[in-house]
């Protein structure tokens, strides 16, 4: 089987290049695209998130600015934030870094985001738009994940794709996005039964399920395509993905690894939605 690994690093760097075009024409139109990162706690991994995407805004010479909460902040006061971002000209996108501490009713949080500004596309409003086809704010994973396929030239309509994974922010919208590509899709997730006769029937298989290299080449097809959403420690301390690399690169056609595959993409979709958002209040 020759091997093919999907370098995530180097499409988010053509993704990112062509928002730094955009972002160029809007600042000749007098808005430079703003986004705003809330951040609750000190959740260490969280930080590290906010920080990256902060600084890709900044490179690609946008605005960005970082509120840093007190864990402890009554949702009230988060909200009464929110409400201020809402209204904040310069703000063209809001990210509230998940999760959040147990007294915040995380669903009431992002429905408090104006769905203008709702740049992770996590918006009841912009799933319901993702779902029946509308133009909207994709989540940043999935839509990413689409672009490695679309750079990577790999084929969708009538393939099998399996997403193991049904979380809001990854696995539901990729098996959405990869429907409208004209995929047959199948959703696997914890209490499914024999795994195996679903993934080892993919030709695309997503796996994102926060267990550290839980499929290796038995779970998947020979040829299939494999994207490793997971972003894990392993025993080493090492970052490795959902996917045990090693052995699944003997089986796969194309592969992501991790790092560098799935989570530069999430960043550069940021990007992108915040400079559509930016755009969007030029037009309308
Ligand atoms: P969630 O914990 O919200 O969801 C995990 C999903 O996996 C659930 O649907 C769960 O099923 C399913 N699952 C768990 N164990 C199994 C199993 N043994 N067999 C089959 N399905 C299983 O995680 P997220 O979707 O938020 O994230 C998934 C992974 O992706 C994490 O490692 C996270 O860190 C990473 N991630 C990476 C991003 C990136 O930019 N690269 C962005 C976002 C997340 P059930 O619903 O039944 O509980």
């Amino acid at each position: 089987m020759t091997n093919h690994i999907i370098d995530g690093k180097q499409i988010a760097s053509q993704v990112t290049e062509k928002v730094k075009e955009r972002v160029e024409r809007l600042k000749d139109q007098g808005v430079t695209p703003g986004l705003a990162v809330v951040l609750v706690g000190n959740n260490p991994a969280s930080q590290t998130y906010v920080n990256n995407k902060t600084k890709t805004c900044e490179r690609l010479g946008m605005y960005s600015v970082m509120i840093e909460l007190e864990e402890n902040i009554s949702e009230e006061a988060l909200l009464a934030h929110v409400e201020a971002l809402n209204n904040d000209n310069k703000i063209h996108g809001i990210l509230v870094q998940l999760p959040l501490p147990k007294q915040i009713d995380e669903d009431r949080v992002i429905a408090a985001i104006s769905p203008l500004k709702d740049v992770d596309g996590f918006h009841p409003e912009s799933v319901g738009k993702m779902m029946i086809g509308q133009q909207t704010f994709l989540s940043c994973t999935p839509f990413g994940i689409m672009k490695l396929l679309e750079y990577s030239d790999v084929e969708i309509a009538g393939k099998h794709a399996v997403i193991i994974g049904r979380s809001n922010i990854v696995g539901k919208p990729m098996g959405q996005l990869l429907l409208q590509k004209d995929a047959t899709v199948t959703y696997c997730h914890s209490k499914t039964k024999d795994l195996h006769t679903f993934t080892k029937q993919a030709d695309i298989l997503v796996v994102a399920t926060g267990h550290a290299k839980m499929i290796d080449a038995n779970f998947i097809k020979e040829g299939a395509v494999v994207i490793d959403v997971g972003i894990n420690r392993d025993e080493n301390n090492k970052l490795c993905g959902d996917v045990d690399f090693a052995s699944a690169q003997e089986v796969a056609s194309k592969i992501t690894p991790v790092p560098g595959g799935v989570g530069p993409m999430t960043i550069a979709m940021l990007m992108e939605n915040t400079c559509l958002a930016a755009e969007n209040t030029l037009n309308n």
